[in-house]
């Protein structure tokens, strides 16, 4: 068996692993990354991505040449289910290939002196006296066995590390559920005739989108809990109701998670980041830039820890506060509060888009930037009359507004608590005690409306 040493292993070399790495390893840390496949294949299954312009900027990434570029949008407009009302807001967005743009990453992260292993899998913790210190791999040269002080689960939604060391009071170790899953169905069309909307367009109704791809063609995608064959059907009948026609070129599929990210993300020598942590945007399921943040966090904390030879879950721990009282708190939010908004019938979405302030281009520019739901008191109160006479008609459920409000008062509860996201892990115990039962109602709530998807559509 081979043995190497560093100072940090990372599991996974997609986008959470390599700017891990990049920034630790910018910080003067040896650091190992470990990539079960090819480096030149990855992304190659997703194709076109995209990213906020302006993230490039907040996480210190050069911006895109013409070679990874394929149309910078600048629009994002959302649409009524019937398509007779939109909302456009400003959002400047930049569309490119995954391949070509993780090829950069690798590039950054080797460059600042990170090592990237391909082809090289992971297979199981090393502990010594109950603490971990180091990682079993097997690669094209055979076993290989890495000591180091830190190890990383950045492996994706199915959390190879974090799902492999037995569970703590601190560490959730169990694998993701299927009804926790969004299957994320696209297919790319070509020979477009019709009216065809600018740069991103999105439908609440099916979660669904379209926005340009390679070349002259279009990406036309839907979200769909767990099933990829309901993904596909919906996402024929997405297309049906599209105002243009086409001819699909090809398609492709993977699947995002869809639920609260483990309790904590550190124990004594671990850390977990990315989709491994289930941290993608609640309303779109992207999960780059929202991996970028904790990353950009957990860098700080980790060379701290190293720094000071100290790797337990006491000295990781600032990175699960600093997570969790920001960004989390915000996810948390929005996990609990979509699946009201989002089973309204298409008929009390029509009728909502019609209401004045309710749908608005600001509203739609903040939650894609800030991941708020930021309401103008003002346009709110101007809202309230037609919102009575539409309950009064009919044209809105007096039992999807009770609906929203009570997931709303859970939602802004438990945004609360992960504001207040223990200090120390002395106090994480009572806090995940007061917490669960929160969880408990949103998931059961998210699961109904998955549910209801998976008899529609699977
Ligand atoms: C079809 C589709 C389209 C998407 N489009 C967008 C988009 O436009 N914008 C956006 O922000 N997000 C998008 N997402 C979500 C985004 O792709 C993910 O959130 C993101 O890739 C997560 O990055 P990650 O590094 O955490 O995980 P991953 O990208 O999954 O990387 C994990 C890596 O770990 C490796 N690995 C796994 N197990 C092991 C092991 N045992 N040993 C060694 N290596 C291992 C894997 O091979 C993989 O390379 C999309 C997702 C899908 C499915």
């Amino acid at each position: 068996m081979k043995e190497r040493s560093a100072d940090i292993a990372i599991v996974g070399a997609g986008t959470s692993g390599t700017y891990l790495a990049w920034r630790l390893a910018q910080a003067g840390f040896d650091c190992l990354v470990l990539e079960r496949e090819p480096l030149e294949e990855l992304g190659t299954h997703i194709g076109p991505f995209h990213m906020e312009e302006e993230a490039f900027a907040r996480f210190g990434i050069p911006l895109p040449g013409e070679d990874i570029l394929l149309h910078r949008l600048e629009t994002i407009t959302m649409w009524s289910p019937d398509q007779s009302r939109s909302v456009t807001a400003p959002l400047t967005t930049l569309d490119m290939d995954k391949p070509r743009f993780m090829r950069r990453l690798h590039g950054y992260a080797a460059d600042a002196g990170a090592e990237l292993l391909e082809r090289t899998e992971f297979r199981g913790v090393v502990y010594e006296k109950g603490f971990p210190t180091g990682v079993r791999a097997a690669g094209p040269e055979g076993e290989l066995d890495i000591h180091c002080r830190l190890i990383v689960d950045a492996s994706g939604i199915g959390g190879a590390v974090r799902t492999s060391v037995p569970a703590t009071p601190w560490f959730e170790s169990d694998t993701i559920a299927d009804l926790d899953t969004l299957i994320v169905y696209m297919e790319s069309w070509g020979e477009l005739q019709g009216e065809v909307g600018a740069d991103i367009n999105s439908y609440l109704h099916f979660q669904g989108w379209y926005a340009p791809s390679y070349g002259d063609e279009l990406i036309v995608g839907v979200g769909m809990p767990a099933s990829p064959e309901g993904a596909r059907k919906r996402q024929q009948a997405f297309a049906a109701t599209l105002p243009f026609t086409a001819k699909a070129v090809s398609s492709t599929s993977g699947r995002v998670p869809y639920r609260r990210p483990p309790f904590s993300l550190v124990d004594n020598g671990l850390m977990v980041v990315g989709d491994a942590a289930f941290m993608n945007k609640p309303f779109n399921g992207e999960g780059v830039t929202s991996a970028f943040t904790a990353c950009a966090i957990a860098a700080e904390v980790a060379a701290d820890a190293l720094a000071g030879d100290d790797l337990t879950r006491e000295a990781l721990w600032p990175y699960n506060v600093r997570y969790f009282r920001d960004q989390g708190a915000k996810f948390a939010f929005l996990t609990a509060a979509m699946p009201a908004v989002v089973s309204l019938s298409p008929p009390e979405v029509d009728f909502l888009f019609s209401v004045p302030g309710i749908f608005t281009a600001e509203g739609t520019r903040a939650l894609n930037l800030d991941y708020e739901l930021k309401s103008d008191p003002a346009a709110s109160l101007q809202a309230l009359p037609a919102l009575l006479k539409g309950m009064a008609s009919g044209r809105l459920q007096l039992g999807s507004v009770a609906n929203i409000v009570k997931m709303a008062a859970t939602a802004a509860t438990m945004k609360k608590m992960y504001e207040r996201y223990p200090e120390h892990p002395v106090g994480f115990g009572a806090w995940v005690e007061r917490v669960k039962p929160l969880w408990r109602k949103a998931d059961r709530a998210r699961h109904d409306y998955f549910e209801r998807l998976l008899r529609e559509w699977a």
